[in-house]
């Protein structure tokens, strides 16, 4: 089956009681049973409900998982698989993750006994030397969130199972339309399905993949055990919004692609961060493990402009954290995202205060560009 009708056929796609076409929203707590423990499949929400069931086994089917889970949050869902580890634990993680994973990593995980070495993944070379006798896997996201780095995940997956490692990907920027990190060697995928996968700016959700059974069923365990789940209404939200993620995709890219030609050629523009432009760093390895860019630009406004006269400039392209919805957003990094980093590891990220992130919609392109031209003429 194609990408395409896999996100509308996939998992349970309808319900064969009634014949619905899409799957009921089971807003139920408790499951009748016929006799003590014989009951349908279902006990207790937490453990298990119909409808987080059918986004379980859609993401399943779109990742090549054997199995998915649904969590209430993308932070939920990393905190659980971070929850496979036990203290004195060494754990490396990519040098560009989300700042909330940054957080959690230093505020929380650490508290709790994890130990973690911040490692620039994109550079293969740097991954082994940083590995110890007590390191259980490799934890990184491609491409990155803002710097759009790369990481060839083939390659790590490769270094990671030579030493017995977890390969754990957070793939919420690529989406499993243009990059399914299991396919590559990965075993845990990740994805905040606020972003690109509910792709409307309605609904907060986590996605966790694998494709090995043993961690299918401690990752069951854990969800269950520590309950960070999803909810009916917004596991059926997903799904809903998931049914149309290839046609998304593919007019996130075409817009980025307008706009990156259109900031490339600015003169109030220092540097654009994109993946699909030949001279990114990562360009090659994206071409060979993606079938498309994305959607997200980042991009440096000229020594001395200010980025947030530029941003407070625009009208259409909505101020706001988050990305991956139908409307496009724009935000400063080193201001909103991830200014929960402290200021030395944010530089030496390359995160300066001029660094601007779009996240492209899907309105029409020429709207976007206009909202662009007349904010640089403010600057
Ligand atoms: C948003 C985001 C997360 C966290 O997900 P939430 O649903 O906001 O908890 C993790 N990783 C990436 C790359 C994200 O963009």
């Amino acid at each position: 089956m194609k990408m395409k009708t896999t996100f509308i056929h996939g998992g349970i796609s309808h319900d064969e009681a009634t014949g619905s076409v899409n799957v009921p929203i089971h807003q139920t707590t408790t499951y009748k049973q016929d006799k003590v423990g014989v009951h349908k499949g279902f006990e207790y929400s937490r453990t298990g409900n119909p409808t987080r069931l059918a986004l379980e086994k859609l993401i399943a089917d779109m990742e090549n998982g054997v199995r998915g889970l649904a969590f209430g949050s993308g932070s939920a869902g990393t905190h659980t698989i971070f929850s496979l580890f036990s203290k004195g634990d060494h754990i490396i993680v990519g040098d560009d993750v989300y700042g909330g994973t940054y957080r959690l990593i230093n505020k929380v995980l650490k508290r709790l006994g994890l130990t973690f070495t911040v490692v620039d993944t994109s550079n293969l070379d740097a991954v082994k030397p940083a590995i110890t006798e007590n390191t259980r896997a490799i934890f990184l996201e491609t491409p990155t969130n803002p710097l759009l780095k790369v990481t060839d995940i083939e390659g790590v997956a490769k270094i990671a199972k030579e030493k017995n490692l977890i390969t754990i990907v957070d793939n919420t920027f690529a989406t499993p339309y243009h990059q399914r990190p299991l396919d590559l060697g990965a075993d845990i995928v990740l994805h905040s399905a606020s972003k690109y996968l509910g792709g409307h700016s309605d609904v907060v959700a986590g996605l966790v993949v694998t494709n090995r059974e043993d961690l299918a069923d401690e990752l069951s365990f854990l969800q269950n055990a520590i309950g960070g789940i999803l909810g009916p209404q917004d596991s059926w939200l997903v799904q809903r919004g998931i049914k149309t993620l290839g046609l998304r995709m593919d007019a996130h890219e075409s817009n980025a692609k307008k706009i990156v030609e259109f900031l490339s050629q600015h003169d109030k523009v220092e540097k654009v961060y994109y993946p699909g432009l030949a001279s990114h760093p990562g360009h090659l390895t994206a071409k060979k493990q993606t079938s498309g860019f994305g959607g997200m630009v980042s991009f440096e406004l000229t020594e001395g402009l200010s980025a947030k006269t530029f941003v407070e400039s625009l009208s259409l392209i909505t101020l706001a954290e988050s990305l991956g919805a139908v409307e496009s957003l724009v935000e400063i990094p080193a201001l909103m995202t991830h200014g929960s980093i402290p200021v030395e590891d944010r530089l030496k990220s390359g995160i300066k205060d001029e660094l601007i992130r779009l996240s492209v919609g899907i309105e029409d392109s020429e709207d976007l560009l206009e909202d662009l031209s007349k904010a640089f003429l403010n600057l």
